[in-house]
């Protein structure tokens, strides 16, 4: 693993100056910097895959509201802000159905879509020792206001862990140039089978190697929970379209430098390392266990994203 991230930090240095120069390059007026590699954007395919469905949507925000609707707001405001700036490939995947089976569903049409790159947009929650109760609108809601931020996550199971984890900093570095700050949290202790390993302490990128979408997919992926729900202020944030649109534009430079710095799609995967060995699996949603209980206990039990 340490050899591992050593490139990955290495290959995602490159990629940062790459978006240094390119970020506010747009297709029509690339000339302007003949010196910085190019990015194909109308060649160049992002799956937008919006986290959680209908029926099994995720989080509840402090004021009650599902996940799934956050994360369908802010996939289409990025869907549409690529689209603008020359991704005309772009797919947004919105899944349906239960929990379980849309996981396998969402990553076979990743798959099929012959994607260069994969985003899946989630909102946070904490897990429910760190809960408290309150009333809003006449109704009984629990919310969370100790930690706020977004953060991004990466699996060492996908099979280009090192692009991911250099479109995933790209991104994360984006964020912060528009004053967003990470959340630190899940790199303590005091997460227990929540913490997990800090890989870019500036950009805010974490490792999670058993999240599902993140391991089945069969291009570079990275997970993005845009902001927890569960803070009481941070919830309004995430509910206007400023805050959407900062997290839109960050995106949209972010895959821009990641495209030039990787102008052709690779060949196969840097490392053919899927394990075999039995995981144990976690969720970032604690809350939404419950209501899969049920479909969990009949299948194997994968990452619920
Ligand atoms: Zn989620």
């Amino acid at each position: 693993m340490g050899g591992v991230r050593g490139i990955c930090l290495g290959l995602a240095t490159a990629f940062v100056a790459a978006a240094s120069s390119s970020v506010a390059a747009q297709p029509t007026d690339n000339a302007s910097s003949s010196s910085v590699a190019r990015c194909q954007r109308a060649d160049f395919r992002v799956v937008l895959d919006v986290g959680h469905t209908r029926r099994s949507p995720g989080a509840k925000s402090a004021r009650g509201v599902d996940e799934f609707d956050f994360n369908l707001r802010l996939a289409n405001m990025v869907d549409q802000a690529l689209r603008d700036a020359g991704f005309a490939k772009t797919v947004l995947l919105v899944t349906d159905g239960p929990a379980v089976r849309s996981m396998y569903t969402r990553v076979a049409h990743a798959n099929e879509l012959g994607a260069d790159l994969l985003l899946s947009i989630h909102h946070d929650s904490v897990p429910d020792r760190f809960l408290e109760k309150w009333e809003f609108d006449g109704k009984n809601e629990t919310y969370c206001d100790r930690f706020k931020g977004h953060s991004l996550f990466v699996s060492d199971d996908n099979p280009y862990p090192k692009d991911s984890l250099a479109f995933a900093s790209l991104l994360g570095r984006q964020l912060k140039a528009r004053g967003l700050q990470y959340t630190p949290h899940y790199a303590e202790s005091f997460m227990g089978h929540y913490q997990h390993k800090l890989l870019d302490a500036d950009a805010g990128v974490y490792r999670y190697d058993t999240l599902f979408v993140l391991k089945k997919t069969h291009m570079p992926a990275v997970l993005l929970e845009a902001g927890s729900i569960a803070n009481r202020e941070e919830e309004l944030q995430l509910e206007t379209a400023d805050r959407r649109q900062l997290t839109a534009a960050s995106v949209v430079a972010a895959v821009d430098a990641f495209c030039a710095a990787r102008p052709t799609k690779p060949s196969a995967p840097e490392v053919a390392r899927h394990r075999s060995r039995t995981r144990h699996v976690a969720s970032m949603h604690p809350r939404r266990h419950a209501r899969d209980r049920t479909a969990s206990a009949v299948q194997p039990k994968p990452d619920m994203h």
